[in-house]
């Protein structure tokens, strides 16, 4: 009889989070820069998401560090209320890789929300570096080891690990420049400090049709069509064999967030996916917007935990672990 008596006020709890959330602001972190690519789908997608959450008001917060480990520790520590939620891409998959001290765990310490889009990157450099193709930038990369600085946002980053991947299929060592994200990284590789970086398609695409940086390939198995990069070959197509790289990003809340307000924020999530102006921006930029079975938190998850087995062998193969 207790028993039951637990069970019935617990279901009278758990509806009543549901019926009132959210009643005050809700907070995505995001564990890069502000203006960078991460940033931008967080911004984009908080817009989209409002209404649909009943007209909630949805902060940005950027918790910056080592490569995206700072934010997510901190939420993987928040109050599970539906409050604090967490944009975070690959690093998800890649910092258990790469990190032998994980600060959380990717898979027990969050609730998974929903896969949001899968991101291209590119390989961009400094305008004034003089090759003026794939051919002549192995030459000068080449001609320059020792000597070349390649930007990142921190280890297990989208970039960082895009980066080791090029090492490694170019076999030249880069000194690897961490920033908190890659909006300053491109700010830098614009003013010539550093020589090249890889980057999300949603950060490289304007200042690719500026011509503010070099673009020399694009690290999907396919050409894009989005009319600024659909000119640019594939890493393979250079000879880059089976190098092929897909951001994606999703949406998590800490571990024993109410189901019904996971179901809430899940449902909201699925609403701004189909957001025509969401799409519009985030497809203009080379983005893809997830429109399969990765918006369930279930497969989410699922998901990300084959990512991270993915992985695995292409991070030991580039043989770098993180203290
Ligand atoms: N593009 C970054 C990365 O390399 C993240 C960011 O700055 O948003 O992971």
């Amino acid at each position: 009889m207790k028993k039951l008596l637990l069970a019935a006020l617990g279901l009278l709890v758990l509806s009543a989070h549901a019926d009132t959330f959210p009643s005050k602001p809700v907070t995505i972190v995001v564990p890069f820069v502000a203006g960078g690519p991460t940033d931008r789908v967080a911004r984009d997608l908080a817009e989209a998401m409002r209404k649909p959450l009943g007209d909630a008001t949805i902060l940005i917060e950027n918790v910056l560090g080592a490569g995206s480990s700072i934010g997510s520790a901190k939420v993987a520590r928040a109050n599970p209320d539906g409050y604090t939620l967490m944009l975070n891409h690959i690093a998800m998959a890649s910092m258990p890789n790469l990190l032998r001290n994980m600060p959380f765990k990717v898979e027990s310490d969050f609730e998974y929300l929903g896969l949001i889009n899968e991101v291209p990157m590119t390989v961009i450099t400094r305008p004034t570096l003089p090759a003026k193709n794939m051919k002549e930038l192995r030459e000068w990369l080449n001609a320059n080891k020792g000597k070349i600085n390649l930007g990142n946002a921190g280890v297990g980053s989208a970039s960082h690990l895009c980066g080791l991947m090029f090492q490694n299929a170019l076999q030249i060592d880069m000194t690897s420049i961490p920033y908190k994200g890659t909006a300053p990284a491109m700010t830098d590789l614009m003013g010539g400090q550093i020589d090249i970086m890889c980057d999300q398609t949603t950060n490289t695409t304007p200042m690719i049709e500026a011509k503010k940086v070099n673009v020399y390939g694009v690290t999907t198995a396919k050409r894009l069509t989005t009319p600024v990069l659909k000119d640019v070959p594939t890493l393979q197509e250079d000879g880059l064999k089976g190098f092929e790289v897909t951001i994606w990003h999703g949406l998590y809340a800490p571990k024993g967030t109410p189901a019904d307000v996971v179901a809430k924020i899940n449902n909201a999530l699925k609403i701004a996916l189909k957001d025509p102006d969401f799409v519009k921006k985030q497809e203009a930029l080379g983005a893809v917007i997830i429109n399969d079975k990765r918006v369930e938190p279930a497969e989410h998850k699922r998901f990300v935990a084959a990512e991270i087995t993915k992985w695995g062998p292409v991070i030991a193969a580039a043989k770098v672990y993180i203290d």
